[in-house]
């Protein structure tokens, strides 16, 4: 039995979730945003089409409304963080399963994120949303520096810094209004009271790190935590996961308490999560942000997997498909990481140099280049994609330090 699943502005340069569809016994309909071509051959497609989700909503809703008619979807999904309102939406209208679209949108929203998490009891830093019109010492009451100034609708860190006095916060204003401008205010669509804005919160100071959840009607279930440094900015340009992190028993307790607080409160009752967090110096998580969706656009399906054995991609397809959540528990003991290759630098883009040896290490599973030479690169904290993923796997957390330590010795961009 073939089960038909809409795929909602998926990258297509990341495989996992068109790998999954098969063994799932699903075939994708792709909607990809306008300007994001896809290579032929891609697996388990039956169907693609080209719709503006953002600039043309009821369009879209319509072309999904016909297809449906025509011939039903069982499920329909995104593991994109700014389409996360316009699939739930499409979901409810559809009657199929999904996030609820106010839940989806408060996952938009940094700020009333942070609301729902003090609301949930949970230690949050202190947090305003500025007017960037008007003086901004008078609105730092209550705030110690340093803060961290960032987009309420951002995606991938683009606009994040932080700001240590008065003038790296007016610095750091300017940068997320312009981010706003350029970038963040095409997904804020207002007649859903989605914002952009500015929002300053105090710099909380420890190890970060993700979880990658699934939620149902019983709960949150953790699948892993997935250590990801300790970045110290001034940008946060993410460059390397390890799946497992390296925490006792009673730090996985707590951040797991917390990660589930936090779901309960904002009423996240379906499908993947991607939550990030920090530790104060005492231990206690601080969350960052909740997703309501697969983190890494799917590229966590590779580290829950094989760190764990648990199908992520296949259980959240199930769940959307059939509304219960498969057997979730872990078959295997491994260590899966995910390095980032980073940007240092701006201009166009040539390639990756180191690419081959990296492909021989055998530790590597996958190197997964993700930009087209000629690409115009910006400098951080500015976004036009990640460079490239290097996927591994190692038998202890040390093995993939020492790995990550030769990355970064040996693969890096090449600029035209
Ligand atoms: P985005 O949605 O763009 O990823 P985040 O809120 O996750 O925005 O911020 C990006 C990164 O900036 C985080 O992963 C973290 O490293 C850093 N960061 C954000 N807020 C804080 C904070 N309050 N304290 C410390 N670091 C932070
Ligand atoms: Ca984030």
């Amino acid at each position: 039995m073939t089960h038909r699943v809409a795929l909602i502005a998926q990258n297509p340069d990341l495989p996992f979730v068109f790998d999954a569809a098969g063994p799932a016994g699903c075939l994708l309909t792709c909607v990809r945003l306008p300007g994001v071509p896809f290579p032929p051959g891609l697996p388990n497609v039956e169907a693609m089409t080209e719709l503006d989700i953002f600039g043309d909503p009821a369009g879209a809703h319509a072309w999904l409304a016909g297809r449906h008619a025509d011939r039903p979807f069982d499920a329909i999904v995104t593991l994109y963080e700014a389409a996360g309102p316009f699939t739930a939406d499409a979901a409810r209208r559809l009657g199929l399963r999904g996030v609820r679209p106010d839940v989806a949108r408060i996952c938009r929203d940094k700020h009333r994120q942070r609301d729902a998490m003090r609301a949930a009891g949970l230690d949050v830093p202190g947090y305003r949303l500025l007017d960037p019109d008007a003086d901004l010492a008078g609105q730092l009451e209550g705030l110690r520096f340093p803060l961290v100034v960032k987009p309420i609708n951002g995606l991938s860190s683009q606009g994040v810094s932080r700001a240590d006095d008065l003038a790296d916060l007016k610095d750091a204003v300017d940068l997320v209004r312009s981010v706003n401008a350029e970038q963040l205010a095409r997904y804020a669509d207002a007649r859903h009271a989605e914002r952009t804005g500015v929002l300053a919160e105090e710099f909380i100071d420890g190890p970060e790190y993700c979880v990658e959840s699934v939620s149902s009607a019983d709960g949150t279930t953790v699948l892993v935590i997935t250590d990801k440094g300790n970045l110290q900015g001034p940008y946060f340009e993410e460059r390397a996961f390890i799946t497992p992190a390296p925490i006792d028993a009673g730090v996985t307790a707590r951040i797991t308490g917390a990660v589930r607080a936090a779901h309960r409160q904002i009423g996240i009752d379906f499908g993947a999560s991607h939550t990030e967090l920090r530790l104060r110096a005492d231990g206690t998580p601080v969350l960052l942000e909740i997703g309501a969706r697969m983190g890494g656009s799917g590229t966590v399906h590779y580290l829950v997997e094989t760190a764990t054995g648990i199908d992520f991609l296949g259980a959240v397809l199930h769940q959307a498909i059939h509304g219960v959540l498969p057997d979730l528990r872990p078959t295997r003991q491994r260590f899966a990481a995910d390095w980032i290759v980073p940007v240092t630098g701006h201009g166009a883009y040539a390639g990756l140099s180191g690419a081959d040896e990296v492909r021989r290490h055998p530790a590597t599973r996958m190197l997964l280049e993700l930009m087209r030479p000629g690409k115009a690169v910006p400098a951080w904290p500015r976004f036009a994609g990640y460079p490239a993923f290097v996927l591994s796997e190692h038998a202890s957390y040390e093995d993939c330090q020492d790995y990550h330590a030769w990355l970064a010795g040996t693969i890096s961009i090449a600029w035209a």
